[in-house]
């Protein structure tokens, strides 16, 4: 079985909803879907559940009313028969009110996260009903009936497995199986999520859990490409990613999937495909655990970097000056990205330099402190095995008219990455591409 997974933007209204069913229904194969919240919606219960943080019922109950109202113009667009919009205006005024009841309580993250659930609800059991009415046997699983982490908000893929496995048993012969993406249940089966953008999370959890022979990402973006379309020219979709060459890119800026979120199908090998909810037959970009030999596959930039050098003779032969560096760093919990080091220097970038200045004071008791603002990480993704001679020079090469400021390579078989100023960008972007792809 396939799982199909369509973000907001592919259920951002009845059209795109009346699309998502032809999608999943053409093959005629049971197909699971996973669906996030119409484009907007999560926006908005975030907003209502700020209102009612700060005590705001009459904004909070504004903003529901707005919410309420474009959904039951959907409901008028979507159905043709009189039967599914009784069905599911029923099922709004229902939702609406449950969402509406908070506005009495006491505000705490708990009823944020119920609120901030309805959205994947509602999409959900409107795409199911709209099935239901052309005629599809389609059956809607809630995904707090499996979706759970645990203590450390991990998700619990073993309960995913069995209470999902079990599920489906009981629920066979269906051509379509529905369920919400991002939503779940915590360790206290409270309803909780896994965090903003979740729903690819949610699809390849299920996927893994039911052994899918596919995993789609419906997006509206035809796939993940070579270079940063919006800097280069000509950039191309690329046709096939190592998983390990997806999680370089997706850290490095290209911001179509979240590294985590492949983690369980790359566990269980199971590949995903991402699409084009516009060019449908197109085939996309495909991730699997194939790893094309020699081959670069694409280029990303990573922006608003800030390095920092450390410059000290205790350095030299010493053991246990790195440790206290870096300690430094996660006691502000600032994450590192790039480092390079000397005998005597160590230079280290970080994206969030909300604690540059705190940092800075504790790192000058090891040593003289430097500070590069407004740089960026262009990153070189592909089968980069330090036994594969000669990639290094090619790459080095494009940039010899750019000043680098760090280099690194060998930190995985997969990427070479350079620090340059932020100015630089597009002129380096655009060099790599014309060396490495026309
Ligand atoms: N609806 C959620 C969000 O907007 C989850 C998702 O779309 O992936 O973040
Ligand atoms: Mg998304």
């Amino acid at each position: 079985m396939k799982v199909m997974k369509f973000g907001g933007t592919s259920v951002g209204s009845p059209e795109r909803m009346k699309e998502v069913a032809s999608l999943v229904t053409k093959s005629g194969e049971p197909t699971f879907i996973v669906l996030s919240a119409m484009s907007g919606t999560t926006n908005a219960l975030v907003e209502i559940s700020k209102y009612l943080y700060k005590k705001n019922p009459d904004d909070a109950n504004r903003v529901i009313n707005d919410l309420e109202e474009k959904y039951l113009s959907h409901v008028e667009e979507l159905y043709s028969t009189e039967k599914y919009k009784t069905i599911t205006k029923d099922f709004l005024f229902q939702e609406f009110n449950y969402i509406r009841s908070f506005t009495n309580d006491l505000f705490t993250s708990f009823e944020e996260k119920s609120i901030v659930a309805q959205g994947e609800i509602i999409s959900t059991n409107m795409v199911t009903n709209y099935l239901l009415e052309q005629g599809f046997k389609t059956i809607l699983l809630s995904a707090l009936d499996f979706m759970r982490i645990d203590k450390n908000a991990e998700p619990n893929s073993t309960y995913i497995k069995e209470k999902l496995s079990s599920i489906m048993k009981a629920n066979e012969g269906y051509q379509i199986y529905i369920t919400q993406g991002f939503i779940c249940r915590n360790a206290y089966g409270e309803v909780d999520n896994l965090q903003r953008g979740g729903s690819d999370y949610t699809a390849s959890l299920v996927g893994s859990a039911i052994e899918a022979e596919e995993i789609q990402i419906w997006t509206d973006i035809d796939g993940m490409h070579n270079n940063d379309p919006r800097v280069v020219d000509k950039t191309e979709t690329v046709r096939q990613l190592n998983f390990e060459e997806a999680s370089e890119l997706a850290y490095f800026g290209a911001k179509i999937l979240h590294p985590t979120c492949i983690q369980p199908a790359k566990y269980s090998g199971i590949p995903v495909r991402l699409k084009y909810t516009m060019e449908p037959d197109a085939e996309g970009t495909i991730i699997n655990n194939v790893l094309a030999s020699r081959k670069i596959k694409a280029i990303a930039a990573k922006d608003n970097i800030t390095a920092i050098k450390i410059k000290s003779s205790r350095m030299l032969g010493a053991s246990g000056f790195m440790r206290k560096i870096f300690e430094i760093f996660e006691s502000y919990q600032t994450p590192t990205d790039m480092i390079a080091t000397s005998e005597v220097g160590v230079s280290i970038t970080i994206e969030n330099d909300a604690h540059l200045t705190d940092i800075v004071d504790e790192l000058k008791l090891f040593g003289t402190v430097s500070i590069d603002t407004n740089m960026c990480i262009v990153c070189v993704v592909g089968d980069l095995d330090w036994r594969n001679v000669g990639y290094e020079t090619i790459t080095l090469e494009t940039m010899k008219d750019i000043p680098v400021r760090m280099i690194s390579y060998g930190g995985s078989n997969y990427n070479i990455s350079f620090l340059i100023r932020a100015v630089d960008k597009k002129r380096a972007l655009q060099a790599l591409s014309d060396k490495l792809f026309c």
